[in-house]
């Protein structure tokens, strides 16, 4: 087998898109490649004294649409060819909801699990002082990603500020609300999930209540679709995280689960309830369930899973869920799959709310918000649906020609420099 890219997985989706829409390599080869990759190292002094280095990736896609935005991770398993695709898919997926962004993403090659709060707020001004060069708000706006809050980005925040001489609160998203965050924004992401999977199931002449539902990953993206979910009377009976996974045929009382991960430092790991039992989490993403919701990392809806699922609908909340050998299985099994870069486009397109206050230094409230959010992202999901008859492809494929005519629309527009 071999080894799983998820660079080479998004040009093969490109490709495939291109190809749908009979764009010449020359045409869009400008996708192909990052206008920019910077690559830092962080030295940290540990609590006990002794200096680490940490290696710390930022990249920026494309920004023929508007200013790079992309989430940070902390995660062990970062590398430049992760955060390249990452920052690619933020491409495509501000110009599928049509936000005036392009893409950008970074990332530390660590384990913040390893760290205490104080290392964790050293490195996070470490590296912010490293890629100080490429952000800023009209340049390229970081958020929030895998293990990463709006405590850090509110530390990116003050590093930025302090370095500038006055508070620059439209550096970054996802910040806390008293230094210029937006409400609604630490649940939009979920909420889209929300969204997409309702709208998918309407589409398909089927309603939410009762749907099962399995989610991977709960974190900021798959706990909040889970707790929406149920307040729409879906039936949650499979949920897991990094700690476990776990299935309950009744479904959860997700409110009681949701307290019981507060108290348990955000982890699943040794919640009991009547009819809980703890499973494999092979076993949790093929559960005999309606609908599936990745919410990890990538590289989880592999072959073998995709042979095996039972799911009829998977929504995915992660990015790259789904490598695209598995993609083709889903396909052949009539599976539908709300692909990434739309399914879990709440989260920027809030983002975009919070930038905008911050530039405008306006406050919206919730309903604005919400509202606003719904609208943006069902519309782009219309505009995915229609294109999936038009070329007569797949919902990922649709999503991607959509996001495609934009961004050669803004690059032919542009032309090219000199
Ligand atoms: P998070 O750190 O809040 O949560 C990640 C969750 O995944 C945690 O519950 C963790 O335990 C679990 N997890 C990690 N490794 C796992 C494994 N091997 N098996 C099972 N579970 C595992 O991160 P998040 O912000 O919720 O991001 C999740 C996904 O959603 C990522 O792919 C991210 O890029 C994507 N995403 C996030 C946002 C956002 O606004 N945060 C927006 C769009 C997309």
């Amino acid at each position: 087998m071999t080894e799983y890219n998820p660079y080479e997985e998004m040009l093969s989706t490109l490709d495939l898109a291109a190809s749908k829409l009979n764009l010449e390599e020359s045409d869009y080869n400008f996708l192909r490649y990052p206008e920019r990759e910077l690559k830092v190292s962080c030295p940290v002094r540990m609590d006990d004294g002794t200096i680490k280095v940490f290696e710390g990736y930022r990249v920026q896609h494309c920004s023929v649409r508007g200013p790079c935005k992309g989430g940070i991770r902390f995660h062990h398993d970062v590398n430049m060819d992760e955060v390249k695709a990452l920052a690619a898919w933020m491409s495509l997926k501000c110009a599928v909801v049509n936000i005036p962004y392009g893409g950008g993403k970074g990332g530390i090659q660590v384990d913040p699990t390893q760290l205490s709060l104080n290392e964790i707020r050293n490195l996070t001004r470490r590296y912010t002082a490293g890629i100080l060069p490429l952000i800023g708000p009209e340049k390229d706006i970081p958020a929030p990603d895998v293990n990463t809050n709006a405590q850090v980005m509110g530390w990116i925040m003050d590093t930025y500020s302090m370095f500038m001489g006055y508070s620059v609160p439209g550096v970054v998203t996802g910040k806390p609300l008293d230094i210029g965050g937006s409400l609604g924004r630490p649940e939009a992401t979920g909420r889209g999930v929300m969204l997409t999977g309702r709208e998918v199931l309407k589409k398909l002449d089927r309603s939410y209540p009762g749907t099962k539902v399995a989610i991977q990953g709960y974190g900021n993206v798959g706990r909040v679709a889970a707790t929406l979910m149920y307040e729409e009377g879906c039936k949650i009976t499979a949920i897991g995280d990094v700690s476990c996974s776990l299935y309950c045929e009744d479904g959860f009382d997700i409110e009681d689960v949701n307290a019981y991960w507060e108290s348990n430092k955000g982890l699943l790991k040794g919640y009991q309830a009547q009819g809980v039992q703890e499973i494999t989490g092979f076993e949790l993403l093929t559960a005999d369930v309606d609908l599936l919701v990745p919410a990890a990392l990538e590289n989880t809806i592999t072959t073998d899973v995709a042979k095996a699922l039972k799911a009829t609908v998977i929504v995915e909340g992660a990015n790259g869920p789904t490598t695209s050998e598995a993609d083709k299985i889903l396909a052949e099994r009539g599976i539908m799959v709300v692909p990434d870069i739309l399914a879990n486009a709440g989260g920027v397109i809030v983002s975009y709310f919070e930038w905008v206050q911050n530039i405008q230094s306006l406050m919206w409230d919730i309903n604005e918000v919400n509202k606003n959010l719904e609208r943006i992202l069902l519309r782009a999901f219309d505009e995915v649906w229609e294109a999936r008859t038009t070329y007569d492809c797949r919902f990922r494929t649709a999503a991607y020609i959509v996001a495609m005519k934009r961004l050669v629309e803004a690059h032919n527009i542009r032309g090219v420099f000199p």
